[in-house]
Protein backbone atom coordinates (compact mmCIF):
# COMPACT_ATOMS: atom_id res chain seq x y z
CA UNK A 1 0.00 0.00 0.00
CA UNK A 2 1.66 3.31 -0.89
CA UNK A 3 1.64 5.64 1.87
CA UNK A 4 0.03 9.59 0.78
CA UNK A 5 1.74 11.49 3.02
CA UNK A 6 1.04 15.35 3.34
CA UNK A 7 4.65 16.96 3.64
CA UNK A 8 4.67 16.10 0.31
CA UNK A 9 1.59 18.39 -0.91
CA UNK A 10 1.85 20.99 2.02
CA UNK A 11 5.40 22.06 0.08
CA UNK A 12 3.46 21.79 -3.00
CA UNK A 13 1.47 24.44 -1.09
CA UNK A 14 3.96 26.52 -0.07
CA UNK A 15 5.16 27.22 -3.56
CA UNK A 16 2.26 28.57 -4.52
CA UNK A 17 1.80 30.76 -0.95
CA UNK A 18 5.01 31.75 -2.17
CA UNK A 19 4.32 33.27 -5.29
CA UNK A 20 1.26 34.62 -4.17
CA UNK A 21 2.83 36.74 -1.46
CA UNK A 22 5.28 37.96 -3.76
CA UNK A 23 2.36 39.51 -5.98
CA UNK A 24 0.90 40.75 -2.88
CA UNK A 25 3.83 42.36 -1.71
CA UNK A 26 4.37 43.71 -5.68
CA UNK A 27 1.14 45.95 -4.83
CA UNK A 28 1.79 46.42 -1.21
CA UNK A 29 5.22 46.41 -0.15
CA UNK A 30 6.22 44.89 3.20
CA UNK A 31 2.87 43.79 3.95
CA UNK A 32 2.67 40.42 5.96
CA UNK A 33 -0.96 39.16 5.74
CA UNK A 34 -2.23 38.13 9.31
CA UNK A 35 -4.08 35.36 10.93
CA UNK A 36 -6.46 35.61 13.62
CA UNK A 37 -7.31 32.45 15.63
CA UNK A 38 -10.20 32.95 17.83
CA UNK A 39 -10.58 30.48 20.93
CA UNK A 40 -13.33 30.32 23.58
CA UNK A 41 -12.17 28.32 26.09
CA UNK A 42 -8.66 26.00 26.95
CA UNK A 43 -9.74 22.51 25.26
CA UNK A 44 -6.38 20.79 24.81
CA UNK A 45 -7.07 19.55 20.86
CA UNK A 46 -8.37 23.31 20.00
CA UNK A 47 -4.84 24.69 21.53
CA UNK A 48 -2.91 21.74 20.34
CA UNK A 49 -4.12 22.69 16.62
CA UNK A 50 -3.75 26.23 17.34
CA UNK A 51 0.15 25.89 17.68
CA UNK A 52 0.45 23.88 14.93
CA UNK A 53 -1.29 26.58 13.00
CA UNK A 54 0.73 29.56 14.00
CA UNK A 55 3.66 27.74 13.55
CA UNK A 56 2.85 26.76 10.21
CA UNK A 57 1.85 30.27 8.95
CA UNK A 58 5.94 31.37 10.79
CA UNK A 59 6.94 28.80 8.68
CA UNK A 60 5.17 29.93 5.36
CA UNK A 61 6.54 33.04 6.08
CA UNK A 62 2.77 34.80 7.27
CA UNK A 63 2.09 35.96 10.88
CA UNK A 64 -1.03 34.23 13.20
CA UNK A 65 -2.17 35.91 16.43
CA UNK A 66 -4.42 33.91 18.99
CA UNK A 67 -7.32 35.81 20.53
CA UNK A 68 -8.54 33.96 23.34
CA UNK A 69 -11.92 34.44 25.22
CA UNK A 70 -13.26 33.03 28.68
CA UNK A 71 -15.35 29.72 28.30
CA UNK A 72 -18.07 31.13 30.07
CA UNK A 73 -18.02 34.11 28.00
CA UNK A 74 -21.85 35.45 27.73
CA UNK A 75 -22.92 35.26 23.52
CA UNK A 76 -23.47 39.05 23.77
CA UNK A 77 -19.77 39.81 24.85
CA UNK A 78 -18.29 37.19 22.45
CA UNK A 79 -20.64 38.93 19.87
CA UNK A 80 -19.01 41.73 20.15
CA UNK A 81 -15.19 40.82 20.29
CA UNK A 82 -15.70 38.36 17.54
CA UNK A 83 -16.74 41.54 15.74
CA UNK A 84 -13.88 44.02 16.91
CA UNK A 85 -11.36 41.23 15.55
CA UNK A 86 -13.89 40.87 12.25
CA UNK A 87 -13.23 44.57 11.53
CA UNK A 88 -9.82 44.76 12.49
CA UNK A 89 -8.04 46.15 9.21
CA UNK A 90 -5.00 44.96 10.70
CA UNK A 91 -6.35 41.01 10.73
CA UNK A 92 -6.44 39.73 7.10
CA UNK A 93 -8.02 36.47 7.99
CA UNK A 94 -10.17 34.73 10.90
CA UNK A 95 -10.21 31.01 11.90
CA UNK A 96 -12.66 29.92 14.89
CA UNK A 97 -12.16 26.94 16.40
CA UNK A 98 -15.55 25.36 17.25
CA UNK A 99 -17.28 23.95 18.27
CA UNK A 100 -18.29 26.82 20.48
CA UNK A 101 -19.75 26.88 23.89
CA UNK A 102 -23.95 26.19 24.49
CA UNK A 103 -24.42 29.59 25.43
CA UNK A 104 -22.98 31.31 22.15
CA UNK A 105 -25.35 30.86 19.04
CA UNK A 106 -22.72 29.77 16.66
CA UNK A 107 -25.26 30.48 14.01
CA UNK A 108 -24.63 34.00 14.49
CA UNK A 109 -21.29 33.69 14.95
CA UNK A 110 -21.33 32.20 10.96
CA UNK A 111 -23.20 34.99 9.43
CA UNK A 112 -21.29 38.04 11.40
CA UNK A 113 -17.51 36.67 9.87
CA UNK A 114 -16.82 38.97 6.54
CA UNK A 115 -16.86 36.05 3.89
CA UNK A 116 -13.15 37.91 2.65
CA UNK A 117 -11.87 36.91 6.00
CA UNK A 118 -13.74 33.67 6.47
CA UNK A 119 -11.00 31.64 5.56
CA UNK A 120 -12.57 28.17 6.75
CA UNK A 121 -15.71 28.88 4.58
CA UNK A 122 -18.46 29.03 7.61
CA UNK A 123 -20.29 31.72 6.30
CA UNK A 124 -23.15 31.29 4.58
CA UNK A 125 -21.99 33.26 1.15
CA UNK A 126 -18.58 31.45 1.47
CA UNK A 127 -21.03 28.19 1.85
CA UNK A 128 -23.42 28.83 -0.87
CA UNK A 129 -20.31 29.53 -3.39
CA UNK A 130 -19.00 26.10 -2.33
CA UNK A 131 -22.35 24.48 -3.42
CA UNK A 132 -22.43 26.38 -6.55
CA UNK A 133 -18.93 25.13 -7.70
CA UNK A 134 -18.20 28.96 -7.92
CA UNK A 135 -14.10 29.09 -6.90
CA UNK A 136 -13.86 32.59 -5.68
CA UNK A 137 -14.91 32.22 -2.00
CA UNK A 138 -13.55 30.10 0.58
CA UNK A 139 -14.10 26.46 1.16
CA UNK A 140 -13.54 24.71 4.40
CA UNK A 141 -9.45 23.52 4.50
CA UNK A 142 -9.89 20.27 5.39
CA UNK A 143 -12.35 19.82 2.58
CA UNK A 144 -10.28 21.64 -0.06
CA UNK A 145 -7.31 19.75 1.36
CA UNK A 146 -8.75 15.63 0.68
CA UNK A 147 -9.13 17.37 -3.08
CA UNK A 148 -5.67 18.27 -3.12
CA UNK A 149 -4.35 15.73 -1.36
CA UNK A 150 -5.61 13.26 -4.36
CA UNK A 151 -5.03 15.95 -7.35
CA UNK A 152 -1.24 16.08 -6.13
CA UNK A 153 -0.61 12.34 -6.16
CA UNK A 154 -2.35 12.32 -9.44
CA UNK A 155 -5.28 9.95 -8.11
CA UNK A 156 -8.01 11.04 -10.75
CA UNK A 157 -11.57 11.92 -8.73
CA UNK A 158 -13.82 11.75 -12.79
CA UNK A 159 -15.88 9.29 -13.06
CA UNK A 160 -14.63 7.36 -9.97
CA UNK A 161 -17.08 6.37 -6.87
CA UNK A 162 -16.13 8.66 -4.55
CA UNK A 163 -17.69 7.02 -0.63
CA UNK A 164 -17.69 9.74 2.25
CA UNK A 165 -18.27 9.14 5.44
CA UNK A 166 -19.33 11.92 7.51
CA UNK A 167 -22.08 14.45 6.84
CA UNK A 168 -20.83 17.57 9.21
CA UNK A 169 -21.13 21.37 7.39
CA UNK A 170 -17.10 21.61 8.24
CA UNK A 171 -15.67 18.43 6.04
CA UNK A 172 -18.43 15.87 4.26
CA UNK A 173 -20.79 18.16 3.22
CA UNK A 174 -18.43 20.75 1.27
CA UNK A 175 -16.13 17.99 0.63
CA UNK A 176 -19.23 16.21 -1.31
CA UNK A 177 -19.54 19.51 -3.39
CA UNK A 178 -15.80 19.70 -4.51
CA UNK A 179 -15.90 16.22 -5.19
CA UNK A 180 -19.04 16.60 -7.43
CA UNK A 181 -17.02 19.56 -8.92
CA UNK A 182 -14.37 17.32 -10.06
CA UNK A 183 -16.95 15.33 -11.47
CA UNK A 184 -16.55 12.06 -9.36
CA UNK A 185 -19.94 10.24 -8.34
CA UNK A 186 -20.60 10.36 -5.01
CA UNK A 187 -22.16 8.92 -1.66
CA UNK A 188 -22.66 10.44 1.57
CA UNK A 189 -22.72 8.03 4.72
CA UNK A 190 -23.86 8.98 7.92
CA UNK A 191 -25.02 7.54 11.44
CA UNK A 192 -28.23 5.84 9.49
CA UNK A 193 -26.55 4.59 6.68
CA UNK A 194 -27.65 0.86 5.82
CA UNK A 195 -24.90 -1.45 5.79
CA UNK A 196 -22.28 1.51 5.77
CA UNK A 197 -19.35 -1.51 5.34
CA UNK A 198 -20.49 -2.94 1.93
CA UNK A 199 -21.57 0.84 1.37
CA UNK A 200 -17.67 1.84 1.91
CA UNK A 201 -16.20 -1.23 -0.31
CA UNK A 202 -18.02 0.08 -3.26
CA UNK A 203 -15.62 2.80 -3.31
CA UNK A 204 -12.60 3.74 -5.26
CA UNK A 205 -11.98 6.97 -3.34
CA UNK A 206 -13.03 6.46 0.31
CA UNK A 207 -12.98 9.36 2.52
CA UNK A 208 -13.50 8.99 6.44
CA UNK A 209 -14.67 11.92 8.42
CA UNK A 210 -16.95 10.40 10.70
CA UNK A 211 -14.96 11.86 13.96
CA UNK A 212 -14.73 7.85 15.60
CA UNK A 213 -11.56 6.43 16.23
CA UNK A 214 -10.53 3.75 14.03
CA UNK A 215 -13.62 2.79 12.47
CA UNK A 216 -12.98 1.61 8.83
CA UNK A 217 -11.10 -1.38 9.02
CA UNK A 218 -10.33 -3.87 5.65
CA UNK A 219 -14.00 -5.02 6.34
CA UNK A 220 -14.96 -1.19 4.41
CA UNK A 221 -12.35 -0.93 2.32
CA UNK A 222 -12.49 -2.82 -1.03
CA UNK A 223 -9.47 -3.86 -2.88
CA UNK A 224 -7.11 -0.90 -4.50
CA UNK A 225 -9.31 1.97 -3.15
CA UNK A 226 -7.63 5.56 -2.26
CA UNK A 227 -8.61 6.03 1.48
CA UNK A 228 -8.12 9.26 2.88
CA UNK A 229 -8.36 9.77 6.56
CA UNK A 230 -9.64 12.53 7.83
CA UNK A 231 -10.31 12.16 11.44
CA UNK A 232 -8.03 12.95 14.20
CA UNK A 233 -8.01 11.38 17.95
CA UNK A 234 -5.86 10.90 20.69
CA UNK A 235 -6.05 7.34 21.38
CA UNK A 236 -5.73 5.77 25.52
CA UNK A 237 -2.00 5.50 25.10
CA UNK A 238 -1.42 8.72 24.08
CA UNK A 239 -0.62 8.10 20.15
CA UNK A 240 -2.82 9.94 17.48
CA UNK A 241 -5.08 7.81 15.36
CA UNK A 242 -8.00 8.39 12.65
CA UNK A 243 -11.27 7.86 11.62
CA UNK A 244 -9.30 4.25 9.32
CA UNK A 245 -7.82 1.37 11.41
CA UNK A 246 -4.37 1.84 9.08
CA UNK A 247 -2.60 -1.48 9.77
CA UNK A 248 -5.59 -3.57 9.06
CA UNK A 249 -5.95 -2.00 5.23
CA UNK A 250 -2.54 -2.65 4.01
CA UNK A 251 -2.92 -5.72 2.13
CA UNK A 252 -6.66 -3.97 0.83
CA UNK A 253 -6.11 -0.38 0.08
CA UNK A 254 -4.00 1.02 -2.91
CA UNK A 255 -3.30 3.84 -1.52
CA UNK A 256 -3.58 5.68 2.39
CA UNK A 257 -3.26 8.66 4.29
CA UNK A 258 -1.37 8.29 7.90
CA UNK A 259 -2.39 9.68 10.84
CA UNK A 260 -0.20 12.25 11.88
CA UNK A 261 1.29 13.43 8.77
CA UNK A 262 -1.37 13.27 6.66
CA UNK A 263 -4.38 15.33 5.70
CA UNK A 264 -3.87 17.25 9.02
CA UNK A 265 -0.86 18.33 7.44
CA UNK A 266 -2.16 19.73 4.33
CA UNK A 267 -5.37 21.61 6.42
CA UNK A 268 -2.97 24.09 7.87
CA UNK A 269 -1.18 24.39 4.21
CA UNK A 270 -4.33 25.04 2.83
CA UNK A 271 -5.39 27.40 5.78
CA UNK A 272 -1.77 29.37 4.62
CA UNK A 273 -3.00 29.79 1.18
CA UNK A 274 -6.22 31.39 2.14
CA UNK A 275 -4.78 33.54 3.96
CA UNK A 276 -2.83 35.33 1.21
CA UNK A 277 -6.11 35.02 -1.17
CA UNK A 278 -7.56 36.88 1.58
CA UNK A 279 -4.44 39.65 1.35
CA UNK A 280 -5.08 39.48 -2.33
CA UNK A 281 -8.55 40.53 -1.87
CA UNK A 282 -8.09 42.80 0.80
CA UNK A 283 -5.42 44.69 -2.12
CA UNK A 284 -7.13 44.28 -5.21
P1 LIG B 1 -18.70 15.73 13.27
O1 LIG B 1 -18.80 14.96 14.52
O2 LIG B 1 -19.28 17.09 13.17
O3 LIG B 1 -19.39 14.87 12.10
C1 LIG B 1 -19.23 13.49 12.00
C2 LIG B 1 -20.13 12.92 10.93
O4 LIG B 1 -19.89 11.53 10.83
C3 LIG B 1 -21.61 13.10 11.22
O5 LIG B 1 -22.21 13.57 10.03
C4 LIG B 1 -22.12 11.71 11.53
O6 LIG B 1 -23.40 11.45 10.96
C5 LIG B 1 -21.09 10.80 10.89
N1 LIG B 1 -20.84 9.62 11.71
C6 LIG B 1 -20.50 9.58 13.02
N2 LIG B 1 -20.37 8.30 13.44
C7 LIG B 1 -20.68 7.52 12.39
C8 LIG B 1 -20.76 6.12 12.21
N3 LIG B 1 -20.51 5.28 13.20
N4 LIG B 1 -21.11 5.68 10.99
C9 LIG B 1 -21.37 6.52 9.97
N5 LIG B 1 -21.31 7.85 10.09
C10 LIG B 1 -20.96 8.36 11.28
O7 LIG B 1 -17.16 15.71 12.86
P2 LIG B 1 -16.33 16.65 11.83
O8 LIG B 1 -16.16 18.00 12.40
O9 LIG B 1 -16.86 16.51 10.47
O10 LIG B 1 -14.92 15.93 11.90
C11 LIG B 1 -14.75 14.58 11.51
C12 LIG B 1 -13.37 14.11 11.93
O11 LIG B 1 -12.42 14.86 11.25
C13 LIG B 1 -13.05 14.28 13.41
O12 LIG B 1 -12.25 13.18 13.82
C14 LIG B 1 -12.25 15.55 13.48
O13 LIG B 1 -11.34 15.56 14.56
C15 LIG B 1 -11.52 15.47 12.18
N6 LIG B 1 -11.14 16.76 11.61
C16 LIG B 1 -9.91 16.80 11.06
C17 LIG B 1 -9.47 17.95 10.46
C18 LIG B 1 -8.14 17.93 9.81
O14 LIG B 1 -7.56 18.97 9.57
N7 LIG B 1 -7.61 16.75 9.47
C19 LIG B 1 -10.28 19.09 10.45
C20 LIG B 1 -11.58 19.01 10.97
C21 LIG B 1 -11.99 17.82 11.55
Amino acid sequence: MKILKGAEVSAKIREQVQEDLKKLQEKRSGFVPKLAIVRVGENPDDMSYERGAIKKMENFGLQAQSYEFPENISHEEFWAGFQKINQDPGVTGILLLKPLPKQIQEKEIDQLILPEKDLDGISPTNMAKVFMGDGTGFAPCTAEAVVWMLKENQIPIAGKRVVIVGRSLIVGKPLAMLMMKENGTVTVCHTKTADLPGTCRQAEILVAAAGRPELLNDDYVGDEAVVIDVGIHVREDGKLCGDVDFDSIQEKAFAATPVPGGVGTVTTAVLAKHLVQAGLLLHR
